[in-house]
């Protein structure tokens, strides 16, 4: 597999790099400590440089790229502020992609060119508070009732949450058990009998919006039904590929743990030499270095095959929970390389340490990554329920 970048995929990942070392590294440390959310003018000018609906067709208003583009854009991103990174992932390959594979022309019409206007965020409700692992015990119910569906229920830890203009909710759309009963509506910020909850406190991921969603007997227009019942397999198709986002951002988050200890390294004195004399750091150096680029190949891989169609799920999986974990190996590490200056605020290791933890569990846990990884391998899928 050859993974050498196009000229156009280069100039993509140094425009992109330019951007964010004059436009995101000098805030990112600044957005953390006030918990302050990406502005609407830095969504707008990612859209003036077509970073928004990277891989969303062109005849709705994006760039016709592919998934890969959008992981290396990401990455880049990341690298200085994942959370500045989150309205490309959104409008990358988020919940907007299940419209753009499966939507209905018109749900395409109204939604996809607003996204890469950047003019509209679309969160994922999935997890409820008893369904979170265990997805298809979700309650949210949709009853047709007309010309509308009445939808009650509660959705939980929803990044974007109160903040995104609108919400791809799963929902039960029958009395079915299971995987069988569930689809998925959208569902926009204002509609009556929607509500948000309060604003999640996380140890990381400081400034990202996130909530319950909260639907009493809200009245949707049958209209926007996305996936009807019987379609969690384009559900979880399409979150295959969302993974390789989450996994972009805690990739990119270990890069620049990496780059800002080499840096360090190089900086510091200590016993009138700089640390990275020391072999002892040039070992945490080296191991830092070899999870990340392990990380990336395995990213790039699962995001080829999505570049033509799905990625594998033993693929993707594998991509996710490898760069999850090692994000968190790795800032763990660059925390050491800094001594007591990575322990403290005046740097941005603490900070990546605490970013990289959340991606661990978002979009489906580093245990259940495993447990599809294994199914895979010995060719079953195991039931997680009690008898
Ligand atoms: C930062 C962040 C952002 C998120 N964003 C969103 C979002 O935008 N939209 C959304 O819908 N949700 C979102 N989530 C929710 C996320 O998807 C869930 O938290 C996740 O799926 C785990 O569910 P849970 O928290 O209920 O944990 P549980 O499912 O209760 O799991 C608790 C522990 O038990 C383990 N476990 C559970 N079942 C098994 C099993 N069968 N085998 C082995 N181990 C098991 C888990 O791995 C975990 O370690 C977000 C979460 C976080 C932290």
């Amino acid at each position: 597999m050859n993974f050498q970048l196009t000229d156009e995929q280069r100039m993509l990942k140094e425009m992109v790099h330019d951007f964010v070392e004059k436009e995101i590294r000098p805030n990112a440390q600044d957005w953390d400590e006030n918990e302050e959310c990406w502005s609407q003018e830095l969504i707008n000018k990612y859209a003036e440089l077509g970073l928004m609906g990277l891989c969303l067709p062109e005849e709705y208003g994006g760039q016709g790229l592919s998934a890969f583009e959008v992981v290396l854009v990401l990455e880049e991103i990341a690298r200085v502020s994942p959370l500045a990174a989150f309205p490309v992932f959104e409008a990358g390959i988020g919940p907007v992609r299940v419209l753009q594979l499966f939507g209905t022309e018109e749900q395409k019409q109204k939604y996809i060119p607003r996204v890469c206007k950047g003019e509209m965020l679309i969160s994922v409700g999935m997890t409820e508070p008893e369904a979170g692992s265990g997805l298809t015990d979700l309650k949210s119910r949709a009853i047709l009732d007309g010309d509308h569906y009445i939808v009650n229920g509660e959705k939980r830890f929803v990044t974007g949450g109160g903040h995104n203009e609108a919400y791809l909710v799963y929902v039960r759309l029958s009395d079915a058990k299971g995987a069988k009963g569930i689809g998925a509506l959208v569902i926009e910020k204002g509609t009556e009998g929607f509500s948000f909850g309060k604003q999640e406190q996380f140890m990381g991921m400081r400034g990202f919006p996130s909530s319950d969603l909260i639907f009493e007997n809200c009245r949707v227009p049958k209209e926007n039904l996305v996936i009807p019942e019987g379609g969690f397999k384009n559900l979880m198709q399409a979150f295959d590929i969302e993974r390789l986002g989450n996994a972009s951002m805690s990739l990119g988050i270990a890069q620049g743990a990496l780059e800002e200890s080499v840096k360090y390294s190089t900086e510091r004195k200590q016993f009138g030499k700089e640390i990275c004399e020391f072999q002892a750091v040039q070992l945490m150096l080296a191991d830092m270095s070899m999870k990340v680029e392990a990380a990336r190949l395995l990213l790039y891989r699962a995001a080829t095959e999505a570049s033509n169609g799905y990625p594998s799920v033993l693929h993707a999986s594998i991509a996710k929970c490898f760069c999850n974990e090692i994000a968190k190996e790795v800032t763990d590490l660059a925390l050491q390389v800094h001594g007591g200056y990575g322990y403290s605020k005046e740097y941005p290791i603490e900070r990546m340490l605490r970013d990289s933890r959340g991606w661990t569990v978002a979009g489906g846990t580093v245990q259940m990554q495993r447990i599809n990884i294994a199914s895979a391998l010995i060719g079953r899928r195991f039931n997680q329920r009690a008898k």
